[in-house]
């Protein structure tokens, strides 16, 4: 063991703080340095987070989208993409279905879809409180007049993700976005007392470890109750189809890292990991994470909502998938939450006028 590494480590685990230095060092040390970073997340996991695993369901209700994003399949670019919207009523079915299998929270995910209009939303979000779960949005950016009412409807949680902290890379990713806008949301949510989800897409083409490092530091700097790290998966009909995948070393020491760095933070075992490593999850559990979101969508749409390949599996009911979740959680050793998993963060729970 290379006696920084295991120094930087120490500092980590009993700070919970970190250089951009030591980030970086961690970021490009040798692979023989994995077992002892992700057994140091795995212990702060343990301490500040505890077992419990929570199960999220996720119901991703339309596949339209504005944006140009370069590295989505759901970009309004794409016309290879068959598109859909659910009515507010299916959603509202398949969040009681899921409510009936013990998810605690939906999460409602969608393109950035304007026929859905903060009226639509803030109705939904009312129906679904009444089953008695937490609601997470993640639509995108959207005005704070839209937000304000969705919180105030009662959303709890809301997942925008910063998807790379360096502003050049950002702005060749998004041609029709820019960062000071998404940074702005993330404001307007935090103003607005929302348990706030952010993260990053690891292994883009022309990412370094020094900017990845710059989105650890982001998200510490956001305070996020959540942070999503997955991989960057090519789409094959978008501008960077032929650009080489994320590994998933790499962000798995990105997730451990989060971990270090934020212990009281949800960490999803991304569906996105799970798609490049059959056993994605499973070591993303083992590495800092706490939280898996499976989907709930109904089975007709699952394919459709391709933000990159092979994302959604369309032959497991959101009740088999649960299950075999369960069954590979007991052989971890990880019980299911019971409680809704609202961050640890004291904070929460104020409302909004
Ligand atoms: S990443 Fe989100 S905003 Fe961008 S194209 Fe995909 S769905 Fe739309």
């Amino acid at each position: 063991m290379n006696s920084r590494i295991q120094q930087i480590l120490d500092k980590a685990v009993d700070k919970n703080s970190l250089s951009k230095e030591e980030i970086i060092a961690v970021l490009l040390c040798e692979s023989s340095h994995n077992d002892v970073l992700f057994r140091a997340a795995d212990l702060v996991r343990k301490r500040h987070v505890g077992d419990a695993v929570h199960l999220r369901g996720i119901i991703e209700f339309s596949n339209y989208c504005r944006r140009h994003c370069s590295y989505c399949g759901l970009r309004c670019a794409n016309k290879d993409l068959q598109r859909y919207r659910m009515t507010p009523d299916a959603i509202y079915q398949a969040a009681l279905d899921a409510a009936a299998l013990g998810y605690r929270t939906i999460v409602l995910q969608s393109g950035e879809d304007l026929f859905f209009d903060a009226d639509t939303v803030a109705a939904l979000v009312r129906r679904l409180k009444k089953l008695g779960v937490a609601v997470t949005l993640s639509l995108g950016e959207r005005t704070y007049e839209e937000y304000r009412l969705w919180r105030k409807a009662g959303a709890d949680r809301y997942l925008l993700k910063h998807e790379t902290a360096d502003p050049v890379l950002y702005q060749k990713l998004h041609p029709d976005a820019n960062q000071a806008g998404r940074l702005d949301c993330l404001s307007w949510l935090r103003e607005l007392g929302y348990q706030v989800g952010s993260g990053c897409m690891v292994g883009l083409p022309g990412q370094t470890a020094e900017m990845l490092a710059a989105d650890l530091l982001l998200l510490k700097e956001l305070d996020v109750e959540m942070a999503g790290i997955g991989p960057f998966i090519p789409h094959p009909s978008t501008p960077l189809a032929e650009a080489a995948a994320g590994t998933a070393e790499m962000t798995l020491r990105m997730v451990a890292l989060a971990r270090l760095l934020l212990p009281l933070a949800h960490l999803p075992a991304t569906t996105a990991l799970a798609t490049i490593d059959g056993y994605g999850r499973t070591k993303a559990l083992s590495c800092g994470a706490n939280v898996v979101m499976l989907n709930v969508t109904p089975l007709e749409y699952r394919s459709m909502y391709e933000i990159y390949p092979n994302k959604n599996r369309a032959d497991s009911t959101p009740a088999a998938a649960r299950r075999q979740f369960e069954e590979l959680l007991a052989g971890l050793g990880r019980p299911v939450a019971e409680d809704v998993g609202h961050s640890p963060k004291s904070k929460f729970q104020r409302t909004v006028s």
